[in-house]
């Protein structure tokens, strides 16, 4: 990845911008959240989520992202064992299916990145629980974006939820801050120790991202040089949002209201 190797800190006036990347790029989301269904593409799930960008005056943000090769496309769909970055293309979705979908957005200069994770149709009890830890592990993360707390109490928060159930979290790939580049400083792992790393600062905008799996840790890359998949072929979740740090707590700017 491309990395901005610093913190930056962003004005009331840049946090309004990105808060409106944010929007937009939650407006493309839900779109997709509604079109998921048995017999869809994956493909299909990207053009929609395109076409609600560019209505809103957005760029999509992971299209031609740097990486073993331009990243081709505008969301990542990563389907079970599939973790994060799976690339559109013909495959359907199934009943059955859990489905991660991550979706950039660049508006007036500014990006927002967020994700989510859905069931498709009747899913495992294991499946419904990966899904709700993983999204209360994010919640568990935001909530620790305070003014003086350090990057390590946000890490730890969400470690601490998703290994009490009995998950994983990735070691391989983190949460970042985010702003006119995709990744800034710092890396935010999903996992590490409280009161360690850098201070949580009033004026940073970062994209806290658990990436959960069922039975290992461990991660591979398929064939295809994106895909990120569990190393056993396991479950996993994946649930995003862009936040920034106001001198009152978080504000979460991922949201359509
Ligand atoms: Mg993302
Ligand atoms: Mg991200």
């Amino acid at each position: 990845m491309v990395w901005k190797q610093r913190i930056i800190l962003k004005s009331p006036a840049e946090i309004a911008i990105m808060r409106q990347a944010g929007r937009i790029n939650a407006l493309a989301l839900e779109a997709v959240r509604q079109a998921i269904r048995p017999g869809v593409t994956t493909e299909e799930l990207d053009a929609i989520a395109e076409e609600v960008i560019r209505k809103h005056g957005g760029r999509p943000a992971f299209k031609g992202y740097p990486g073993p090769y331009p990243y081709p496309a505008t969301i990542t769909v990563s389907i079970n064992e599939e973790l994060v970055h799976g690339i559109p293309g013909p495959r359907k979705i199934k009943a059955g299916d859990i489905v991660s979908v991550d979706c950039g957005t660049i508006y007036k200069g500014f990006i927002a990145d967020s994700a989510f994770t859905v069931g498709v149709g009747e899913i495992s009890p294991l499946a419904r629980r990966l899904i709700r830890v993983t999204e209360e592990a994010l919640y568990r993360g935001i909530e620790q974006l305070r003014p003086g707390n350090r990057v390590g109490d946000v890490s730890a928060a969400i470690q601490r939820h998703v290994e009490v159930h009995g998950f994983h979290v990735t070691r391989e790939y983190t949460g970042h801050g985010v702003g006119r580049s995709m990744h800034e400083f710092p890396m935010i792992p999903n996992y590490g120790t409280p009161g360690r790393g850098a201070l949580i600062r009033e004026g940073m905008t970062v994209a806290l991202e658990p990436m959960v799996l069922v039975g290992t840790p461990k991660t591979k890359v398929k064939a295809d040089k994106w895909t990120v998949v569990s190393a056993d072929g396991s479950l996993t979740a994946h649930f995003e949002h862009t936040i920034a740090v106001t001198a009152h707590g978080p504000l979460i700017l991922t949201v359509a209201d």
